[in-house]
This record gives structure tokens, sequence and C-alpha cells, in this order.
């Protein structure tokens, strides 16, 4: 479901009051008629109606059986990750989020669950990759911060020939432009912190299932570890995606307008956007979804973390900070961010370059947001010009 028709009317009203607005169930606990006996709710841990209709919301976005909602996009992830057991084996795409690969590597690695990682954009290296051990393919496409593309259906196809799951991180996409389950995917996941909250205001994780059985183990293991999403930021993410359909398409079409005007300046060497034909896997990103999002990285001709630093304290929309997704336009440097504990030659060979720049394209009027990016461009032109000069000197 991607029509903003759908979006809007699938949000129930309260059945009780008529409120058109979710209620925010603040409550813990449950009066019950008798022992067992309830309306449906015992415990906020197992179950709150606040977050039951979120989680019904984004079953219905991703055309999946099961949603639950989380109190992070991490929390999310981990308790994917807590279906395997000892033994098992991750295979995962290389250009991970940088918390997904701290918590596979220092926290399950050491319960026993190996990883293994490649570059998933290529078909063939995913099946020399895979072995009898691996339970789960593990892919965000796009990825952060290169916007590399991986073939969701294709993947989909050898997961299934193997044996195990394939989960999809549909955080950078939505499910808007995107859905893995449709293509073949067995789950999943949302960092709602991002696109589907809109407005950088909670901290929000989703899985949906494709299929009941394991939707209900992972429903399982919510309640045994107890990660939930507050009745609050449950209200907070259905809000948000009222105008999700509204937002992508701004996202998108301002992200597209941005992208192809960088390609074109000096100071620019190369633009990573899914929406360029020059992008490799462009036309897999054609396929596989309705748009190619809001998140740009660049990298500057001078390719120094100075050059960069100078950038990105020079725009006056573009707010540096970490995060992404929000109506406001955000941008950051990850070499000494997102990056910064990953080791310099690791780093580099993933082409996160000192030079590079990730911008998260707002909703505000393109033609401010490209007049910003054009007066830090030049600023970094000109300390470039005035460096030249005192060398000269
Ligand atoms: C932010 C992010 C996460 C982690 O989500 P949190 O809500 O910060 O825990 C996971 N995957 C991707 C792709 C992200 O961008």
């Amino acid at each position: 479901m991607s029509n903003a028709t759908e979006v809007l009317h699938s949000i129930p009203f309260d059945p009780l009051t008529g409120a058109i607005s979710v209620p925010i169930y603040q409550t813990s606990t449950f009066v019950q008629d008798a022992p067992g006996e309830n309306k449906g709710y015992d415990y906020a841990r197992t179950g709150n109606p606040t977050r039951s209709a979120l989680e019904q919301l984004i079953a219905k976005l991703e055309n999946g059986s099961t949603g639950i909602a989380f109190g992070s996009g991490l929390a999310a992830i981990d308790a994917v990750v807590k279906l395997l057991s000892s033994g098992d084996e991750i295979l995962a795409v290389d250009d991970i989020y940088g918390g997904a690969f701290r918590l596979f590597t220092h926290v399950y690695e050491k319960l026993g669950i190996k990883v293994n990682y490649t570059d998933t954009t290529r078909i063939e290296n995913v099946v020399d990759a895979i072995t009898p051990a691996t339970k789960l393919i593990w892919i965000e496409t796009p990825t952060n911060p290169t916007l590399k593309i991986s073939d969701i259906k294709a993947i989909a196809a050898i997961a299934k020939a193997n044996n195990c799951l394939l989960c999809v991180d549909n955080t950078f996409a939505s499910p808007i432009l995107q859905q893995p389950l449709e293509l073949g995917a067995d789950l999943v996941v949302h960092s709602a912190t991002k696109y589907l909250g809109g407005h950088s205001d909670s901290i929000a994780g989703l899985v949906v299932a494709k299929e009941q059985v394991i939707g209900d183990k992972i429903k399982f293991i919510q309640n045994a570890s107890g990660a939930i999403l507050s009745p609050f930021d449950s209200w907070l993410i259905i809000r948000g995606i009222e105008t999700l359909p509204l937002r992508i398409k701004q996202h998108c079409a301002n992200a597209q307008a941005i992208a192809e005007f960088l390609i074109e300046q000096p100071e620019v060497e190369s633009v990573y956007y899914p929406g360029l034909v020059s992008h490799f896997n462009h036309e897999i990103a054609k396929k596989q979804s309705k748009g190619f999002g809001g998140i740009i990285s660049f990298s500057l001709k001078e390719d120094t973390i100075e050059a960069a630093k100078t950038f990105v304290t020079s725009t006056q929309y573009f707010k540096l900070a970490e995060s992404l997704g929000g109506v406001k336009s955000l941008l950051c440097h990850p070499a000494t961010m997102t990056h910064k504990s990953t080791p310099a030659d690791v780093r580099q060979a993933a082409g996160v370059r000192d030079g590079l720049i990730r911008l998260s394209v707002g909703i505000e009027e393109v033609e401010d947001l490209i007049q910003d990016l054009k007066q830090a461009l030049e600023k970094v032109a000109l300390s470039q010009k005035s460096k030249v000069q005192v060398a000269a000197v």
C-alpha cells in the first residue's frame, strides 16, 4: 500500500469514543473481569492498544501478516537476530548500518553467531558467500552512506533455495517506495526514527513478518526481552505515517533536483544517488522501487577532512547532525561522524572518503536548498584558492 488515501484511512478511529486520533493508552495494566478474562489486553509489555494500532498499520503498509513495534530500530534488528541459535550464520551486506555491525560483531559473535559480509550488489557474491550454516541474509537497499542497491527479488530466490530467511532493512526507502515482502523477503525492519516518524522527535523501530508463524516468534521474543515502544512514541509514529506519502513525494523530488545540480558542480567529484542514470544498479532501483528517496551522498574533489568541514559548517538550512529522514534537511560527514570508529582503510575501501558528505534532503523549497549548497561549495572553492595563494607566497 503506498497510496495516501489508503494510508490515511487505514488508521482506525477509536470505536469507544469516536476520537479520530488514536488515543494514547498510557497504562501499564488492564482490569480483568475474572482471572484470564479481559478485553484483549492484560499487561502493557505484552500488548497496548496504541502500540497495536501502529503494529497493524505497518503490517498493512508492508503487506505483511504481523507488525511489531520496538523501542528503537536496533531493538527491532536485535529481535530478528534472536530467531537464530548459536552456530547459525548471518550473511550481511558489507555496507551495513554501523549500529547493526556493532550489534552483530560485539554482541552476537561472542554468543556463537558468525556474520559474513559481502557486496550484495552483485548477485554472484551472495551465491559464493552463502554456507550451509547461513540461516539469515541481511540486506539494506539503498545502503548508508553510498546508496548501493541490491536486487531484493534475486536475493530472495537465493534465500529460498538455501532454506534461509531474508530480512531487508527498509529504512531508507520506506514502504511508500519499496515493499520487500512483495519481492519475496520474509522480514522487513525499520528504524521508524527516520522517515516513518519523519519529524526527528522519536526513537522507534518496527519489524514486519510476512508469515504469521515468524511474526508470532518475534512477538514472543519481544514479550520475553521487553524492548517495546511506549504508547506516546507509538502515537507519534502513527501521526508521522499520516503524512508519509506526501513527505516522501517531496523528499524524492527535492533529492532528484539536488543530485542533478551536484553532478554539474566543479567542486564535486562524484554523486551517489540511485535516481541518477549513472548510478550502478539504477535499473534495479527503478525496477524494485517507486522512487529513489531523499538521501544523497557526494564527494568533494578536494578529498580532505578540512574541505568537508568547511562545507558542512557553511550551510544554513542543512543542519549538521546524525540521523536522517526528517522534514528538515540535515547533513553529515561520515568519516568523522557515523563512521568515526571504522578504521580508515576499511572506511575508504567502502567508499567513505574524507571528502564524502551525506545529505538527508528535507521538504523545504528546493531552490532554497540548492542555493544553500551552492554558497557552501563556493566557500570550499574560496578556502582552496586562499590555500594555493599562501603556498605561492
Ligand atoms: C538509524 C538506522 C538504524 C537504527 O535505528 P535506531 O532507531 O537509531 O535504533 C538501523 N538501520 C538504518 C538503515 C538506520 O538508518
